[in-house]
């Protein structure tokens, strides 16, 4: 599972909110009990945790569902936040090329209406937001762990041209590719 995803679900663990109920199940390393991500029992650590997709698997790899937040009954935004995490996925699959709500939209065969809306309200944000995000992250790993020049790195997040590539990163982090990266590679050679 991607870091990111993994930190998304293990936030809505810490909160104990309902929005991946029935799409995500929380694995307990400790307990070998399997839970409902937004089970009320004590928060396990972040590294004592696997998520599965499926209850089955967590089943089949030796874990027992909690008695307390029942995980096999489902969770009351199930379809909700299986299109959020739909959207997720294909955004996390597309970053590289151009996408809109509407291509996002078509593709998970809703409205770009009912799209916008859900997702804000499963994750607190728009798709569009969270891809931004997305391609902030994935931008500040290549530069950060490959040779790539930065016009390169703006084609791998989909950006054709560097300067607007440039443009909009430093909108973003308040640095210039070139310099996040000599910030990057200076503190590496502090240490
Ligand atoms: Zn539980």
């Amino acid at each position: 599972m991607e870091q990111a995803l993994f930190e998304q679900i293990y936030e809505s663990v810490v909160r104990r909110e309902p929005k991946y109920d029935g799409v995500y199940y929380t694995a307990v390393l400790t307990t070998h009990i399997v839970c409902r991500p937004s089970c009320r029992a004590r928060t396990p650590k972040a590294g004592n945790v696997v998520f599965y997709d499926s209850l089955e698997q967590a089943v089949a790899a030796g874990f027992r569902p909690c008695k307390r937040c029942r995980p096999e009954e489902g969770g009351v935004l199930r379809p909700d936040a299986l299109l959020a995490s739909e959207t997720d996925k294909l955004m996390e699959a597309q970053f590289g090329q151009k996408v809109t709500l509407q291509s996002l939209a078509a593709q998970l065969k809703v409205s770009p209406f009912h799209l916008q809306r859900t997702y804000k309200r499963v994750t607190g944000r728009s798709p569009a937001e969270r891809l931004d995000q997305l391609r902030v992250e994935k931008a500040c790993a290549l530069l950060a762990d490959t040779e790539l020049a930065v016009a390169e790195v703006g084609q791998a997040v989909s950006f054709r041209g560097p300067s607007h590539f440039a443009a909009w990163f430093i909108r973003k982090t308040g640095l210039a590719p070139t310099e996040y990266r000599s910030q990057i590679q200076g503190g590496i050679h502090h240490e």
